[in-house]
């Protein structure tokens, strides 16, 4: 299968957040920058971003954040015993404990407050102690809501420190955006092109694959479950068209309508096939598509 990343679509995204905004930005690079390729991207954004963010120190190491001049926030557990790591790599730590915000000082870690997620996070009665305890100067909150964001703000203001709440969902609430904004879907938006090809093409007699489904002409796309292909819409030779069944490394198109050869390529991700579309068929998220086809095939970069 085909990856195909449009490195220059997620720089005009991350310059539209920031026109928006006008707050600093944290790109989110965390699980390989959503299987867009952290390095790349990271190289491809460093001047238009303020931070990174990612899950664990190791991400960040294996990115190559350090070397961009910019410093990283890893919001997943604190690793206090690496506190030399951090420090070396400009990668700051999630922090939600006294002893971790302790151990953790010299890499000037970064409070994450509760308000709702119930994970990696500090309730409410603890935030003083891990402030005192960490010399924190910075807080933040997964929000999904504005009501949280609210919550991180009434729990941390006041103090001077710098706040921060909102990923995609919440950029378009003014509200939510305090002191900087953490965009993860809204930086790959459109920067993603998944297609497949047709190995073969024939008229369907009788039931096919493994399911038994009719269709009056079937294709035969390389690419399976083992590629991150899920049931669902695709496209062939500019019309809608749907993957009725997907095998390990394989899978069947339905083209009853469609006029198809062997060779002809399958959509799956990119013109006219969104993420979130996508997302819908396969009753998950859009961040969930982008890192399963964007693992699918090898990786190129326009
Ligand atoms: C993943 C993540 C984000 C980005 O989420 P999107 O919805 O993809 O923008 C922001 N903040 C935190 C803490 C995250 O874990």
């Amino acid at each position: 299968m085909d990856v195909v990343i449009d490195l220059g679509r997620i720089s005009r995204n991350v310059s539209a957040i920031k026109r928006a905004t006008g707050v600093a930005v944290l790109g989110v690079v965390k699980a390989d920058a959503y299987g867009l390729g952290a390095r790349e991207v990271a190289g491809a954004v460093r001047e238009l971003v303020d931070g990174w963010c990612v899950f664990s120190l190791d991400e960040a190491i294996a990115a190559g954040l350090g070397g961009t001049g910019k410093p990283t926030l890893a919001i997943g557990p604190a690793e206090a015993e690496r506190v030399a790591e951090y420090v070396g790599h400009n990668v700051r730590p999630g922090v939600c404990c006294a002893e971790d915000a302790r151990a953790l000082r010299a890499a000037r870690g970064v409070l994450c407050v509760d308000t709702g997620m119930r994970r990696f996070a500090c309730p409410a009665e603890e935030v003083e102690r891990v402030i005192e305890a960490g010399g924190i100067d910075e807080a933040f909150t997964h929000a999904a809501r504005l009501d949280q964001v609210e919550r991180l703000v009434e729990m941390t203001g006041g103090r001077g420190l710098r706040l921060h709440a909102a990923g995609s969902a919440l950029l378009g609430e003014p509200r939510a955006w305090l002191d900087a904004v953490r965009p993860g879907l809204a930086m790959y938006e459109g920067a993603m092109r998944v297609s497949g090809r047709l190995a073969e093409v024939r008229e369907a007699r009788g039931p096919v694959g493994y399911t038994g489904f009719t269709a009056g002409r079937i294709g035969v796309m390389v690419g399976g479950y083992s590629n991150g292909v899920r049931k669902g819409r695709c496209v062939v030779n500019g019309r809608m068209a749907r993957l009725a069944e997907v095998g390990m490394q394989s899978s069947y198109v339905d083209l009853s309508e469609i006029e198809a050869r062997a060779g002809d390529e399958v959509i799956l991700l990119g013109e006219g096939v969104g993420a979130a579309e996508v997302a819908g068929d396969w009753g998950t998220s859009p961040q969930a598509v982008l890192v399963g086809l964007g693992l699918s095939g090898r990786r190129r970069y326009l």
